[in-house]
């Protein structure tokens, strides 16, 4: 899944930067509101961090704007703000929760998780399909109730088609899930994690749409 972070404080962001990419997301840090607004115009993203007290936009604005253009993207405010007024304007303006600082990252990821699951209409924490499961928490996959071992970019992978069965997603919009800004997307990567992946798992595992995609049929 891919992140935007838009946080000004450099060592806040950059703890948060790195929790998550260890964490296996796809990360995209920016500094301004400003910047967080254009950002968003022209790249998806499963889920935003966004600081308050910003330069250029602050993130109550940027939070407006956003769902005035209806981007329904789930935010997580994380803040310093303590006082009772900012949280309720907050949640008011479309935020989805809110972090307040200091926070543990592990609170954060699992507030991400949480998020997200709601947004997908997901009630349980294991995203489940025919004999696929996949657990966002332990990051265990198992096929048939055999437990997998998959490499960080197979999982992403894996978990960006697990969320919206039966949606073809196409190699650009794969990509963009596994890899942030600052990282080389390698030639072939989603065909070659494709490949890994059907190996491991099955054959039918996933499907090939000619010239369109890739999807995980939906399944009970
Ligand atoms: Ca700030």
């Amino acid at each position: 899944m891919r992140v935007l972070l838009v946080e000004d404080d450099r060592m806040i962001g950059e703890a948060v930067d790195q929790a998550l990419k260890e964490a296996t997301y796809a990360v995209d840090w920016v500094r301004d509101g400003q910047t967080a607004l254009n950002t968003l115009e022209t790249q998806d993203y499963g889920l935003v961090l966004l600081d308050l007290g910003l330069p250029k936009k602050d993130g109550l604005e940027v939070l407006q704007s956003m769902r005035l253009r209806k981007n329904n993207v789930p935010v997580i405010i994380i803040t310093a703000r303590d006082a009772l007024e900012e949280r309720v304007r907050g949640l008011d303006a479309g935020a989805d929760d809110y972090l307040l600082k200091p926070f543990e990252m592990a609170e954060v990821l699992a507030r991400m998780r949480a998020v997200v699951r709601r947004k997908g209409g997901i009630a349980g924490p294991t995203l489940t399909n025919g004999v696929l499961s996949l657990d966002p928490v332990t990051r265990e996959v198992s096929f048939n109730g055999e437990p997998k071992q998959l490499s960080a970019r197979e999982y992403s992978l894996l978990h960006a088609l697990m969320v919206r069965p039966g949606a073809i997603l196409s190699r650009a919009e794969l990509e963009d899930r596994i890899y942030g800004w600052n990282e080389e997307v390698e030639s072939n990567v989603v065909e070659f994690l494709i490949h890994a992946l059907r190996k491991k798992l099955s054959a039918e595992a996933i499907k090939n749409v000619r010239g369109v995609g890739w999807m995980v049929s939906r399944e009970k």
